[in-house]
Formats: C-alpha cells, sequence, structure tokens
C-alpha cells in the first residue's frame, strides 16, 4: 500500500484550519437552506465561487431542503441517475437543471419571452419599458466584451466583461446563449435566467438573433418574438441618428441588418415596432 507523505506541523495546521473552515462553510448553507433562505438552484450557483460548497454531497444537500429526509433524496437521486457519494461539483448540466426543476413550485413557472430583431430596430427601448413598468417581467440583464458607451453603466444595462473572463463564463458554462455581434461578444447569464423562472416571473431577453436561434434549440418553452422596423428607411435612420457608433460600425450594422430581417420567418410572432407602448402590450398578452 502506498504511504502517504510526511505532513510537516505547520502544513497539518494549515489543513486543519481548511477542513474546519470547509465544516462550518457547509453547516452555514445547510442551516440555510433548512430555513428555506436559500434554494437548491441559489446553492447550485454558489457552489461555482465556494470551493466548500462545491465539494459537498448533493445528498448532504438534499437531506437538508425542508421536507426531503434520507429516503426521499437517496430516491430522487436514484431516479435522475445522480451516485450517492456524487458532490455538487460532480454533477453534470442536466442534472442540474433536473434537480432545479424538481423543487420549483409546481405552476409557478413563469414565461421565456425572447424578443430579437435587427440591430438598431428598438429592442433596448422596449426592454427598459418592460423593466420600469412591468412587475411581473424580469429582464435580464446580458454580458459583453465590448466598451460601454458615456451613458451606460456595468450592472445596469450590461455586465461589461473582458475577453479572458467572457471566456472562463463560457469555459463554465454560465451563458444560456452566447453570440458574436459586430466584433463583440454578447452572453446571457444562465442563472438569473432559471431563478427568475422558478420563482414564476416571466423573463425578457432582448437579444441578437443567433442567440436567439440558440436558445430555441435549448428550451422548448421559449416564446421567440421578432421586432420588425415599420420600413427599412426607418431602420437606416435609427442607425444614422445613434451617434455613438463608429461610421465602420455602422455600416458593418446595416449589412448584417439585410440578411437580420430574413430571419423573421423563424420566429414564433412578428410584431412591428411602429409604437412601443403597443409593442410592450403584445408582450404582456404573449407572457399572460
Ligand atoms: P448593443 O451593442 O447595441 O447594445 O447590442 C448589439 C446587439 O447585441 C443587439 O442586437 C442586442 O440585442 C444584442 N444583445 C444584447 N445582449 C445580448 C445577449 O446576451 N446575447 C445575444 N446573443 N445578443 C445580445
Amino acid at each position: 500500500m502506498p504511504v502517504p507523505p510526511a505532513l510537516t506541523s505547520k502544513q497539518r495546521a494549515d489543513a486543519l484550519v481548511k477542513a474546519a473552515h470547509s465544516r462550518r462553510a457547509r453547516a452555514d448553507i445547510k442551516a440555510k437552506v433548512k430555513t428555506g433562505v436559500l434554494g437548491i438552484s441559489d446553492v447550485l450557483i454558489l457552489a461555482k465561487s465556494e470551493p466548500a460548497i462545491a465539494k459537498m454531497r448533493v445528498s448532504e444537500l438534499l437531506e437538508a431542503l425542508p421536507g426531503v429526509g434520507k429516503i426521499r433524496a437517496a430516491a430522487i437521486m436514484e431516479r435522475l441517475a445522480i451516485s450517492t457519494p456524487r458532490r455538487i461539483q460532480g454533477l453534470g448540466i442536466h442534472q442540474r437543471a433536473e434537480l432545479i426543476s424538481e423543487f420549483k413550485p409546481v405552476g409557478h413557472r413563469g414565461r421565456l419571452l425572447v424578443l430579437s430583431g435587427p440591430g438598431g430596430v428598438g429592442k433596448s427601448t422596449v426592454a427598459s419599458r418592460i423593466r420600469e413598468a412591468r412587475d411581473n417581467f424580469w429582464v435580464s440583464i446580458s454580458a459583453t466584451t465590448r466598451s460601454p458607451r458615456h451613458n451606460e453603466k456595468d450592472g445596469v444595462d450590461y455586465f461589461f466583461l473582458s475577453e479572458e473572463e467572457f471566456d472562463r463564463r463560457i469555459a463554465m458554462d454560465d451563458f444560456l446563449e452566447w453570440a458574436q455581434f459586430a466584433g463583440a461578444r454578447y452572453g446571457t447569464p444562465r442563472a438569473g435566467v432559471e431563478k427568475a423562472l422558478s420563482q414564476g416571473k416571466n423573463v425578457l431577453l432582448e437579444i441578437e438573433i443567433e442567440g436567439a436561434r440558440q436558445v430555441r434549440t435549448h428550451s422548448k418553452e421559449a416564446i421567440l418574438v421578432f421586432l420588425e422596423p415599420p420600413s427599412w428607411e426607418d431602420l437606416v435612420s435609427r442607425l444614422k441618428a445613434r451617434g455613438s457608433d463608429t461610421p465602420e460600425r455602422r455600416s458593418h450594422r446595416l449589412e448584417l441588418a439585410t440578411s437580420e430581417l430574413a430571419a423573421a420567418k423563424e420566429f414564433d410572432v412578428v410584431i412591428v415596432n411602429d409604437h412601443v407602448e403597443k409593442v410592450v402590450d403584445a408582450l404582456v398578452a404573449l407572457a399572460s
């Protein structure tokens, strides 16, 4: 049998401190789960940044949930093909989704609406109106690698990320969808969307067309809405009015818009953006 390497007394002391920290972190999380302060999706998210939680056994987490004892936890794990010693960090993406859906309140899931269309058509104005005026909607904040415009704030308009951070998020499977658009990358953080839906909120994603196609592939529940300009001339003048784009970026966007407009037929619903309030009302009606 291999003999474990002997530890110095300093290494042994460090290991003991680390183990005590991990035990405390796990006990704290379990207490919060027991009292309903944290739900299963919260813990799965926390596990991404906290190694002590990532190493917690799935069985421990399930048994801490209100109303779930050892027997029910074992039955759920068997049904979802999660082996008994599996730790949170070892869960696959489907197992995570199945666990979240297992404990969501029945009949309270919100609707997922995807608002797409050519760049410059006015999607973000519609999304802002919904964010301001509709309590039962949650509008996702995207991540992007492009630089903030002068009036944009990090965490409000976008999460502005470096290329490296965006790569890291992709590797962590943190995005529901992501796409390249006009020289930058844009992505929808998955966790917020799932949390809002499971809390019964309707979720609005305001994204470009390639991202909408990805959502269609992964989510059967999504309703895809295409926002169309009243005319081509209208779209051109909207893009010209946007002083923040460089001339190169603007001409690239116009070129792109031609192919984007052809994608309307892939969507569930097409709405012409002649009045913002009309579009808002149509989206609210689709979610009800
Ligand atoms: P802008 O740079 O003008 O804010 O956005 C450029 C384009 O990216 C717009 O068409 C906008 O809808 C889209 N977009 C914003 N966030 C996301 C996202 O999370 N995913 C995808 N696929 N597109 C996004």
